[in-house]
């Protein structure tokens, strides 16, 4: 075993249990696992999502649609990414609902001729997807929703500074949506509304709506970038490894290309089999990465290989060979975060976890149980 993230889908299944808890007025819940489950693995998250509550899954593109339908998944489903002609289709063949805030998009349903259920989005500040202007969204909504073949299923916004504590760009933001939202609501009754990412449903119960859509959070991972624990979330992923190797060094010696560690003093030097190409990234070392080794925690020694880099061991740890690394994760009352990583590397715990590579595989169990091999 070079390295393997080990994903708890009880956690996940818990997590989502906490979150629907604290979600008011009877809101459901879509559980976000684009980016194949932000690196926990999309379908076996999808599956613990559901199985702690959500009634709605979400995606960026059609392929990880595909993903889950070709794996027997059959809850609703919202692909939130642009789509355009070819993936438009495909998208539709996964029975998804889809996402529209332009009259090009309008369009491009009509021309397939084919029953589809659409949500209209407005930009009220992100200013990335989303139409700006709401007479326009309200005007594409009420064309969407005259069409004999397509169905109007929902108004939807995203939040720019959801995850900044007391910041009033949220209610302004809301506010825009809501004007905008509930006189389309009042005509068209069976509409979904939603904005809510993890941070809003944590931060502000006004925003949770219909629907509210955690990614994050579902993960155990705090979108305030503090302790998880704090909103009574438990992180899903450990990232394991072992020393593959262990060697004494003396004085004046060095560790990895560059010579970017030298001993200045005799010491003991490991080696851990995962590199940037399995997403340790290069910038951790040397300097600033730790990781936990048999339980304690090492600072990384020497630049960050493709496949391999060095910890410090100290002096007389030659026996450690073979002891069980974690980049992430905890080894007794060790605790190394995607939070704590994160803010080493000045971002934020989603691209820590997005960023571990496809060269490691995901392992799924069950509070350390293996999972059932075909679940039902
Ligand atoms: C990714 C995404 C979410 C989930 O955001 P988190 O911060 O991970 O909770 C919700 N809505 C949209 C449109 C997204 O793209």
């Amino acid at each position: 075993m070079r390295g393997v993230a080990h994903v708890n889908v009880a956690a996940i299944e818990r997590n989502v249990a906490a979150l629907l808890a604290a979600t008011t007025g009877g809101a459901a819940l879509c559980a976000v696992v684009k980016a194949d489950g932000y690196g926990h693995g999309a379908v076996a998250a999808a599956r613990a999502a559901l199985a702690g509550g959500a009634r709605w899954l979400a995606v960026v593109t059609a392929e990880e649609a595909a993903e889950l339908r070709a794996a027997g998944i059959r809850a609703r489903l919202l692909v939130l990414g642009p789509l355009d002609a070819d993936d438009l289709p495909r998208a539709l063949d996964a029975d998804a609902d889809v996402v529209i805030w332009e009259r090009e998009g309008l369009e491009r349903l009509r021309r397939l001729e084919r029953p589809a259920r659409v949500h209209v989005k407005l930009d009220s500040g992100m200013g990335r997807l989303g139409q700006r202007d709401p007479a326009e969204a309200t005007r594409i909504a009420e064309e969407l929703a005259a069409d004999g073949r397509l169905l109007l299923a929902g108004a939807m916004t995203h939040f720019a500074s959801a995850d900044e504590p007391g910041g009033r760009f949220l209610d302004e933001q809301l506010d825009r949506f809501r004007r905008w939202a509930e006189p389309l609501r009042e005509a068209h009754p069976g509409i979904v509304l939603h904005a809510a990412n993890s941070a809003a449903l944590l931060a502000r119960p006004a925003s949770h709506l219909d629907l509210v859509r955690p990614g994050v959070a579902i993960y155990g991972l705090d979108p305030f970038q503090g302790d998880p624990a704090d909103h009574g979330l438990e992180p899903a992923l450990e990232w394991r490894s072992r020393l593959v190797s262990v060697k004494p060094l003396e004085a004046g010696e060095s560790v990895g290309y560059g010579r970017r560690f030298v001993a200045d003093a005799a010491t003991t030097i490991g080696t851990v089999p995962q590199g940037y190409a399995d997403g340790v990234r290069r910038a951790l070392a040397p300097g600033g990465g730790e990781v936990l080794v048999g339980g304690r925690r090492v600072a990384m020694a020497g630049t960050v290989s493709m496949d391999s880099f060095g910890v410090d061991l100290g002096p007389g740890a030659q026996d450690a060979v073979d002891a069980p690394v974690r980049l992430i994760g905890r080894d007794g009352d060790a605790r190394l975060s995607a939070e704590e990583v994160a803010r080493r590397l000045g971002t934020i715990n989603y691209e820590v976890t997005c960023g571990i590579g496809a060269r490691v595989p995901r392992v799924h169990h069950r509070d350390g149980r293996p999972l059932d091999p075909d679940p039902a």
